[in-house]
C-alpha cells in the first residue's frame, strides 16, 4: 500500500533527524532508519504502520505480560487522571492508589517482604536498593560495608549504579562507573572466595536475578540461591533479588525466587507490575529490615523521585494485577510455558545446531552452536540471522550474543494460547532450516 509506505517514510525521516533511540548505533539509525513503526497491539500481536501484524515473541522488552490492547488499563488510567493526575508522595504525603498498590504487592510477596518504595522503572529501583543497603549499614555503624556483589552475565539496568552492578561487559563499557561493585561467577565457590578476599565487613549486599534475562536466560546452578541465602546470613550481607523480568508471573510463580526456595531481604520489581502500560517499578523490603530502619533512623532518608508512586501508574498497575489474578494468567503461563519448553525440546531433536534449550514458564532460550561435540561456535552468530528470518515469517524474537553464547530468547505474553505457541515453534523451525540452507 503506497499511502502506508509514504506515511512510513515521512515518519522515518523525522525519526532519523530528531529521535535518539535507546541501545542503538548512531550510524545504524542513520543508515537504516526505524525497522518498525508500531501503531497498534492486540494480544500477542503488534501491528506495523505498513499494515503487517507480527507476534511479539518477547512481550516487547519482557514486559507486556498481559498482552497488548487491554482497554481496562486505559480506562483505569483515565479515571485516575480525571480525579487526580498527580500529587506528591514525599515525606508525609500520600494518595489512595499508591496505598492500595503497596498493599497488593505485599499480599503477593513471599516471606515477610512487605514495604515498597516506588520508582519509574527497574534501573531506578536497583539504585534505590543500593542506596538503601548502604544507608542501613551506616545506621548500624558499619561504615565499611559498602560493596555490592553481582554476577557475571547479569543485567540490572543503565543508570550509573545499575550499570555498575551489571555483569555484562557491554553495559559497563563506559568510563567512570560507580566504585565498590564486584562480580562473581555462577559457582557458589566464587562468591565464598570473594567474601574471603574482600572481607565480609566491607560488603553491603549481593544482588542477582533469579533467572538471568538479558545475559541469555540462564538458570542458576542447583541449590544456588539456598546457599546464597545461607552465606549472606552467615556474613551479614543483605540479599537483593532483581525480579524485574521474573516478577509477577513470568516463570509460572508470582516471583522467580519462589522456584528456588530462597527469600531475599530486598526485592526489586518493575516491568510486569504494570505490563508496560505505565512506567513503574519499585524496591520491596522485608518486615525485619523495615523494623530495623524504623528503630535505627533518626534523620531523613534523602532519596525520592518526583514520580515515586505516580497515581496514574499505580492505578494502572493495580488494574493489571487484578486482571492477572482474575483471568488466572499465571496458571496459563505454567500450561503454555510447558508447551513452549516442550516445543523447544522438539526443535532440539530436529536441529543438530541446537546445543541447549532452557527456561521456565514463558521465559525460554535456544542455544546455537556450529559443532556441539567440539564446542565450536559459528563465525557469524546464527541467532542474528534466525531472528531476521523469523521476522519475515511474522515473529519478533531476540538474539543474545555474549562470549560464545549464541542464543535465541523468547518470552511471549501470558495470554498466549496453544495454537499461538505452536505457531512460534513452527516459525523458529522454518527460519532455522532456511538460514542453515542459505
Ligand atoms: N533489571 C533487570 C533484570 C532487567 O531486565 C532490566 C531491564 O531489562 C532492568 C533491571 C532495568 O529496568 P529499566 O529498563 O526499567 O530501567
Amino acid at each position: 500500500n503506497e499511502d502506508l509506505q509514504s506515511k512510513y517514510e515521512e515518519l522515518a525521516a523525522i525519526d532519523k533527524r530528531h529521535f535518539m533511540h535507546p541501545t542503538t548505533s548512531f550510524k545504524q539509525q542513520q543508515e537504516q532508519g526505524p525497522k518498525f513503526i508500531f501503531t497498534e497491539g492486540k494480544g500477542i500481536y503488534l501491528k506495523d504502520i505498513r499494515g503487517n501484524w507480527i507476534i511479539d515473541g518477547l512481550s516487547s522488552l519482557w514486559n507486556v505480560n498481559i498482552g497488548h490492547g487491554r482497554p481496562e488499563l486505559g480506562i483505569a488510567a483515565m479515571e485516575q487522571m480525571k480525579k487526580l493526575a498527580f500529587s506528591s508522595t514525599f515525606a508525609t504525603n500520600s494518595h489512595e492508589p499508591v496505598i492500595r498498590l503497596s498493599e497488593k504487592v505485599a499480599e503477593m510477596m513471599p516471606g515477610d517482604l512487605s514495604m515498597t518504595f516506588f520508582t519509574s522503572g527497574g534501573s531506578e529501583a536497583n539504585d534505590t536498593a543500593f542506596k538503601t543497603v548502604r544507608h542501613y549499614w551506616e545506621l548500624k555503624g558499619c561504615f565499611g560495608k559498602k560493596k555490592i556483589i553481582s554476577r557475571k552475565k547479569s543485567y540490572h539496568g543503565v543508570s550509573v549504579g545499575a550499570s555498575s552492578a551489571t555483569g555484562l561487559p557491554a553495559f559497563r563499557a563506559f568510563p567512570s562507573l560507580a566504585p565498590d561493585f564486584y562480580y562473581v561467577d555462577s559457582q557458589i565457590e566464587s562468591l565464598k572466595n570473594l567474601i574471603k578476599e574482600e572481607g565480609a565487613d566491607t560488603i553491603a549486599a549481593f544482588i542477582s536475578e533469579p533467572i538471568q534475562g538479558s545475559g541469555g536466560v540462564n538458570l542458576p546452578p542447583e541449590n544456588y540461591f539456598k546457599e546464597v541465602r545461607e552465606i549472606c546470613d552467615q556474613n551479614n550481607i543483605l540479599f537483593i533479588a532483581d525480579e524485574v523480568i521474573t516478577g509477577f508471573g513470568r516463570t509460572g510463580k508470582n516471583f522467580g525466587m519462589e522456584n528456588f526456595d530462597a527469600v531475599p531481604d530486598i526485592m526489586v520489581i518493575a516491568k510486569g507490575i504494570s505490563s508496560g502500560y505505565a512506567p513503574i517499578g519499585g524496591m520491596v523490603i522485608s518486615e525485619k529490615l523495615k523494623n530495623e530502619l524504623i528503630e535505627l533512623s533518626e534523620g531523613v532518608f534523602m532519596h525520592g523521585y518526583t514520580y515515586s508512586g505516580h497515581p496514574m501508574c499505580c492505578a494502572v498497575a493495580l488494574k493489571n494485577l487484578e486482571i492477572i489474578e482474575e483471568e488466572n494468567l499465571i496458571g496459563n503461563v505454567r500450561n503454555m510455558g510447558d508447551k513452549m519448553q516442550e516445543g523447544f525440546k522438539w526443535l532440539k531433536d530436529r536441529h543438530e545446531v541446537i546445543s541447549d534449550v532452557r527456561g521456565m514458564g514463558l521465559l525460554g532460550a535456544i542455544e546455537l552452536m556450529k559443532d556441539k561435540d567440539t564446542n565450536t561456535s559459528f563465525e557469524q552468530p546464527l541467532s542474528v540471522k534466525v531472528v531476521e528470518e523469523a521476522l519475515n515469517h511474522g515473529l519478533l524474537g531476540r538474539s543474545i550474543i555474549y562470549e560464545g553464547q549464541d542464543t535465541l530468547a523468547f518470552a511471549p505474553p501470558f495470554c498466549i494460547n496453544k495454537e499461538q505457541v505452536e505457531k512460534i515453534i513452527s516459525i523458529i523451525d522454518t527460519s532455522l532450516t532456511k538460514v542453515l540452507k542459505g
